[in-house]
């Protein structure tokens, strides 16, 4: 039996967990976490029966909590029940499935109780991957990349050796605005951001596609996931969502991972690896598929994905400033009191005026992201 926390447990990634867990018999909730959605939470405890829930947001706790008062259930909130339901002491992995950066304590804290990591939480690797990394290694935990890219170029590297990758070639839809020119995209709205081609997916990883910035996030998440230098990570725009990655090795190789897209494959085998299981759901169909093509990244239209590999080779707390600016800036969007073209614009200033710290600590890190938070906030 696999019992499993799961931190996010009411989002995309999280809800597709849980379907997970339905067709495998051997899966066991036993933690749940989320922000604030009291009323999917309460049905998600009547299913699954887990021990300890956090909802972070305090009040919503406590009126779960009196709901759910006949359930054998501690409900919990804040920084600590999420670290509780990362750390419950049943738990063999964590599914890192929340958004931002408020993962990153309770997946360093989950390492140290030398629980394994079903990784979807990119903000946190982004951020803090060199924390992170080294715990895995030295508390000999499995992480397992959730992220569709991050799980095809972990399935591409099955069986080979690390140093004989060339290059990692990260692929990306492009987005709704794929083809448009800088100045189409100045009257963008909500809506229009949130109509993702391929996927269906949170709000804030939507619009972050649609910027491309989640690919930026994603080229810094394989740096660490993978071990690679950036100037062997490609970004190749693959419209139709079908190759999900691929890795060239040194001998000129390609290996690419294709499938329909559908997060639950992923989800899947982040849990079950290295096995492989009947997965329910759409095959590809080539009698069908008439074509796959490729393209190049456009830098003018979509300045995210630089910064991203500025951000990136700088290092230090560089990734934090990046990551922080655009999750305020997304959250602002959203709210519409900025423009589309304010999310690129407002994460080059930050990071332009921010002075690098170089190794930061975890402290330092939350640190910086309240500064760029205040800083945008003024602004
Ligand atoms: P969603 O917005 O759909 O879900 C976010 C989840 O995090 C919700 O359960 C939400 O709870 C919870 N949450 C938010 N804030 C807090 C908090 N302070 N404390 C506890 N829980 C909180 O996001 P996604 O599922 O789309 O994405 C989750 C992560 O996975 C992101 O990092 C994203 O980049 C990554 N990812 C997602 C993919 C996808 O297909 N969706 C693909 C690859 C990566 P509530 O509902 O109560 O607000
Ligand atoms: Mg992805």
């Amino acid at each position: 039996m696999r019992h499993l926390a799961v931190l996010g447990s009411t989002g995309s990634i999280g809800t597709q967990t849980l379907e997970v867990v339905d067709n495998n018999r051997d899966m066991k909730v036993v933690s749940l976490a989320a922000g604030s959605n009291i009323d999917l939470v309460e049905k998600q405890i009547r299913k699954y029966h887990p021990e300890v829930v956090c909802i972070f947001n305090e009040q919503k706790a406590r009126e779960l909590a009196r709901r759910v008062a006949d359930e054998n259930v501690s409900v919990l909130y804040g920084m600590d029940g999420l670290i509780a339901c990362a750390t419950v002491s049943s738990a063999d992995v964590v599914v890192a499935a929340v958004v931002g950066m408020i993962g990153i304590r309770p997946v360093i804290e989950a390492i140290r109780n030398g629980k394994d990591i079903a990784f979807a939480n990119k903000e946190t690797l982004v951020t803090a991957g060199h924390i992170i990394m080294p715990m895995v290694q030295r508390y000999q935990v499995l992480l397992t990349p959730v992220d569709s890219e991050h799980a095809a170029i972990f399935q591409c590297l099955n069986g080979e050796h690390h140093g004989e990758i060339s290059r990692i070639l990260l692929t990306a839809s492009g987005g709704p605005f794929r083809g448009r020119k800088k100045e189409e995209l100045e009257h963008v709205t909500v809506e229009e951001a949130l109509r993702h081609p391929n996927w269906s997916m949170g709000k804030k990883i939507t619009i972050d596609s649609s910027t491309m910035v989640n690919k930026g996030l994603e080229v810094m998440e394989a740096r660490w996931l993978f071990d690679v230098d950036y100037d062997h990570i490609q970004v190749v725009i693959q419209p139709q969502s079908v190759i999900h990655s691929m890795v060239e090795f040194v001998d000129g190789a390609v290996m690419a991972q294709m499938g329909t897209p559908d997060m639950k494959l992923p989800i899947q085998y982040a849990l079950t690896y290295p096995q492989r299981r009947n997965l329910p759901g759409e095959r590809l169909d080539f009698s069908r598929l008439t074509e796959i093509t490729f393209d190049k990244p456009d830098p003018e239209t979509f300045p995210g994905l630089q910064l991203a590999y500025q951000a990136g080779r700088e290092g230090g707390s560089m990734p934090t400033v990046f990551n922080a600016a655009n999750e305020k800036a997304v959250a602002m969007f959203l709210n519409r009191q900025i423009g589309y073209p304010d999310i690129p614009r407002i994460i080059g200033e930050a990071m332009e005026t921010h002075e690098k710290i170089s190794n930061p600590t975890l402290d330092e890190i939350l640190e910086v992201e309240a500064e760029v938070y205040a800083r945008i906030e003024k602004r």
